[in-house]
């Protein structure tokens, strides 16, 4: 979808991007992730040629995004940023309208386009679609403005610190809605960010970039168990390595047959031989959550149950320190 390939950008004698090369795929969400100042979103504004490259070039679809009007390409490419300009003097629904209008889309697709999005983002149409920016809060103006940068159906959505400059209950909220608006929708991302843990949650690859250039790319799994460098290590924050690692993996991936554990008439289970009842594990957990709760239990095994409350396998502690164990 996306191929990037050796692009540079010098402002007088500084290479703030310097030779970098990459490829989209159609779907995917790619973080380009690094301290400030490394060229992160000089990269992003060359995609959608706010800034015009010294050197290489950005294809979409196979074609040179030279050869496309940058107001044409801008359509095709949803484009969010950090507390961002939303028009002051246009309601909800006239911003988030913005590009389907400038499409030409129908007057009836655009009001359905608009509802869609103010209902996915948690932003009931008839409460938000005639207020104006100002009367929103922080959060809500940053829902608005990746709604609007959907609106189109772009062919690729960029963002740059797009939930930057929240306070960390809103972010976090945020960024739930966002994945799972992303993956109903399919919707192909590049996303700028200096958040390690933004970029591990919201990105299946991230691209680590220092001084203007990339030093690895790769998916959040191997990042952590394979830092390229001690820069790259640093950035990760070598700490909560593990605990990072056990985040990306669901319980499920380590659950074995649960023997020995009966249903209790509480909701809770009672191995053979112990006194006490556990609360189970929802499958849904992470392998974080379920490190923790064995820890805060005290127990080297818990059950997993399904929605329905049934038992469908149990987790134990030695598998979750065994999926770890590459960095003795
Ligand atoms: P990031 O988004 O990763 O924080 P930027 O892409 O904004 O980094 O900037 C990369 C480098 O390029 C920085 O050193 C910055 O000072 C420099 N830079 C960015 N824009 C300009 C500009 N218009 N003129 C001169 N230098 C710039
Ligand atoms: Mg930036």
């Amino acid at each position: 979808m996306i191929t990037v390939e050796a692009l540079t950008k010098a402002f007088g004698p500084v290479r703030a991007v310097d030779g970098i090369s990459f490829e989209l795929a159609e779907g995917e969400a790619l973080a380009l992730i690094g301290p400030s100042g490394c060229g992160k979103s000089t990269t992003l504004r060359m995609i959608n040629r706010l800034i015009e490259p010294s050197a290489g070039r950005v294809l979409i679809d196979g074609v040179d995004t030279t050869s496309i009007p940058p107001a044409t390409l801008r359509l095709r490419m949803g484009y969010a940023i950090q507390g961002i300009g939303l028009f002051p003097h246009r309601t909800v629904a006239q911003n988030i309208a913005t590009v389907p209008r400038l499409l030409g889309w129908p007057r009836a697709r655009i009001a359905a386009r608009v509802e869609e999005l103010l209902d996915l983002f948690g932003l009931p149409p008839a409460v938000f679609a005639r207020k104006y920016p100002h009367e929103l809060s922080g959060g809500q103006q940053q829902r608005v403005g990746v709604a609007r940068a959907m609106a189109g159906k772009p062919a690729v959505l960029l963002m740059d610190e797009p939930f930057g400059a929240l306070d960390p209950i809103t972010r976090t909220r945020l960024q739930d809605e966002f994945l799972a608006i992303r993956r109903r929708m399919g919707t192909t991302v590049l996303i700028v960010t200096h958040d390690m843990d933004e970029a591990f949650k919201l990105a299946d690859r991230l691209a680590v970039m220092e001084k203007g250039r990339i030093v690895q790319l790769d998916t959040p799994e191997a990042l952590l168990r394979h830092p390229a460098s001690a820069f790259v290590e640093s950035l990760i924050g070598s700490e909560d390595r593990g605990l990072k690692l056990l985040s990306l993996a669901g319980v499920t991936a380590l659950m074995q047959p649960a023997t020995g554990w009966t249903a209790e008439a509480d909701g809770t289970f009672r191995k053979a031989g112990a006194d006490a009842s556990l609360a189970p594990l929802s499958a849904s957990a992470s392998l974080r959550e379920a490190a923790s709760r064995l820890v805060f239990a005290g127990v080297d095994e818990l059950p997993v149950v399904d929605e329905a409350g049934a038992m469908v396998g149990a987790i134990a502690m030695e598998r979750i320190i065994a999926f770890g164990g590459g960095g003795r």
